[in-house]
């Protein structure tokens, strides 16, 4: 079944999604050859409870730590360990939290230090492809035209799209109705309605689509070993078109990235 919220619990979850987005900005600056992902993820647990807010994946369904870690050929649900990362790495770092009893929830691949040209353009590709996810989730439209969209640009580069892990609504549940799958057929699926709340968030493969778990019973890898890359926004259907409720600015202000990517899905002005 699908929840959805009022313009009142919409701008409670833009504030839980903000809570992670400056969760990842705070990160972006400490992503650097030589930091453990377990001393990140010691830093964002603090940085989330000193703004008020709770880790979203602690403990839920068992998880051990406050980010999901992939590294290179990890594609999601890595868990921080003790290895220093190196340069010319990227690790997607995953982050939840609840504030005001809802979720939010995304993610953004970091490049540690000096990376492979061929890996960049993945990264940027998997997030353009986020972008024309986003693009979709409006009124008229099903779940199948954001999948479509999303697989369309990506094959076309000639990169895998991940089937076992999908996108989702959001709300006081992590996961909530609908799937939203990186693939699928357009005009299918469930109907996009006023008020839905869902994270997007293609997992996008250099080269096969095909994944496998790691005997940890978390790790999800590519099985050919080339790397992968994650971004999620979470978003809105507001006025029949998508709102967006988390944002990239953080990261890019820390990273020193101009870009006004976000812009097309802000339907009123930005405040920090
Ligand atoms: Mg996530
Ligand atoms: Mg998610």
């Amino acid at each position: 079944m699908i929840i959805t919220k009022t313009l009142e619990e919409i701008e409670l979850m833009r504030e839980s999604a903000l809570v992670v987005s400056r969760t990842l900005g705070m990160l972006a600056k400490e992503v650097k050859p030589g930091v453990t992902t377990k001393q990140l993820d010691q830093m964002a647990e603090e940085f989330i409870r000193a703004q008020g807010a709770i880790p979203g994946f602690l403990g839920l369904y068992g998880c051990p730590s406050t980010l999901l870690t992939s590294v290179n050929e990890a594609v999601v649900h890595g868990l921080p360990t003790d290895k220093p990362l190196q340069e010319g790495d990227v690790v997607a770092i995953d982050c939840g939290a609840i504030k005001n009893e809802f979720y939010g929830d995304h993610a953004y691949t970091f490049e540690v230090g000096e990376v492979d040209p061929d890996t960049k353009k993945l990264l940027e590709a998997t997030k353009e492809s986020l972008y024309i996810g986003i693009r979709e989730f409006k009124q008229g439209n099903r779940v199948g035209d954001i999948g479509y969209a999303i697989q369309n640009y990506c094959e076309s580069h000639g990169y895998g799209v991940v089937r076992e892990l999908v996108g989702h609504g959001l709300g006081k549940k992590l996961h909530e109705d609908p799937e939203v799958p990186n693939y699928g057929k357009r005009g299918r699926g469930k109907k996009l309605i006023e008020g839905m709340t869902i994270a997007i968030e293609p997992m996008i493969n250099r080269g096969t689509h095909l994944v496998k778990q790691l005997s940890d019973g978390w790790t999800i890898v590519t099985k050919d070993g080339k790397a992968s890359a994650h971004f999620e926004h979470n978003v809105a259907l507001v006025n029949g078109k998508p709102e967006l409720l988390s944002t990239f600015a953080y990261v890019y202000e820390a990273l020193g990235i101009v870009s006004d990517e976000e812009k097309e899905f802000r339907q009123k002005e930005w405040v920090r």
